[in-house]
């Protein structure tokens, strides 16, 4: 097994449990006692953003509002992982109409004791010009303007702002002023425990997006008031700019939205593979499948793509293959993806050195 996913699961656990009993929070938020050996990616919640009386993001011909899209693309998402993932049970924070509080978002994610949130929105600022998708984690913004994108507004300044429409948000948010470090640190314990996991799904994300039309505005991080509570690797996605007259007909698009969606599918996969790789790696220590892109007779040819990749040295040529993995259905399903880079690739086996192509 990989020491680092064993030690990941452990540490993760350790801080969290560390983090409450030294605060005392230990009926704050659910904490399970988990056995790193049958660690499963169980329940995933899907945040659509904003609803009811906060539209969130609004067109400038007011005909589409974030909050419509938002729902469209985690329904789609919902749909292709009951599909794909019967054993996953995935969870909507709303599935219609209405307006929900950020806590109760992470309340929704928490008491379903949820393995991943990701919360869903559209991005929108008052220029036409930016563009295109980005993750979003919890973490101190690196940019202490404020000024994430070079734009007017961090994506969180806005997204914290629609806590407006909440009744008594002066009340309730009291204790997460982010220039407060004494009320924030009790919650930024709790989610930093997640961190690299939270890190490792958006950084996923990323590389998931390359496959659709929007541009990669990469990952970062910064306090996002849905993100604070959750205790689990937690990760808030902005689909693109309803302000960007591209991306707005692109979302406006069926096939639009059925790509982001489809994207979004293929990073939970892929994080399902690494978030379960201590239990598979428990039984057999090497990857069994993978898909072969290319051979060649140099050791360190540069790849088309961000896939995690393995070479294996076959008499005089060395053969690489990207997402070698135990499951076989996630690596068919990522097959997908790379055939948009490599036509040509094929399924192989793996067997410590020995690669065969795989027909079944
Ligand atoms: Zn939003």
């Amino acid at each position: 097994m990989p020491p680092t996913a064993f030690l990941l699961h452990f540490t993760m656990k350790i801080r969290v449990v560390f983090a409450l009993l030294l605060l005392g929070l230990g009926h704050l938020v659910p904490v399970r006692a988990v056995d790193p050996v049958s660690l499963k990616l169980e329940t995933v919640v899907l945040d659509p953003g904003h609803g009811g009386k906060d539209a969130g993001a609004v067109s400038k011909d007011n005909k589409t509002k974030e909050k419509d899209l938002a729902l469209k693309i985690a329904r789609k998402v919902r749909d292709k992982i009951n599909e794909g993932c019967p054993g996953v049970k995935v969870v909507l924070t709303r599935d219609k109409d209405v307006f929900i509080p950020l806590l109760d978002r992470a309340e929704i994610a928490n008491r379903n004791k949820a393995n991943l949130f990701i919360s869903i929105h559209i991005n929108s600022i008052k220029k036409p010009g930016p563009s295109g998708f980005s993750a979003h984690i919890l973490g101190e913004s690196k940019n202490k303007n404020n000024d994430v994108f070079g734009l007017n507004m961090s994506v969180s300044q806005r997204e914290n702002a629609v806590v407006q429409f909440e009744d008594d948000y002066s009340v309730k948010y009291q204790g997460f002023d982010p220039s407060d470090p004494a009320s924030a640190i009790v919650f930024n314990l709790i989610q930093s425990a997640y961190y690299e996991q939270s890190l490792l799904f958006a950084g996923m994300m990323d590389a998931s997006i390359a496959g659709t039309k929007l541009v990669r505005r990469g990952v970062s991080q910064d306090n996002f008031y849905v993100l604070w509570r959750t205790a689990m690797p937690s990760v808030l996605l902005e689909c693109g700019f309803i302000s960007n007259p591209d991306d707005l007909s692109y979302l406006r698009s069926e096939k639009g939205i059925d790509e982001i969606a489809q994207a979004i599918y293929e990073g939970f996969m892929q994080f399902k593979a690494q978030y379960e790789s201590v239990e598979g790696t428990v039984q057999a220590s090497a990857p069994r499948y993978g898909i072969q892109v290319f051979a060649s007779s140099e050791p360190d040819k540069k790849i088309k793509g961000d896939y995690p990749k393995k070479v294996i040295k076959v008499g005089r040529y060395y053969k690489y293959i990207v997402y070698p993995g135990d499951d076989w259905a996630v690596v068919r399903e990522n097959w997908k993806k790379v055939k948009k880079n490599y036509p040509d690739s094929f399924l192989v086996e793996i067997d410590g050195d020995k690669v065969t192509i795989c027909r079944k």
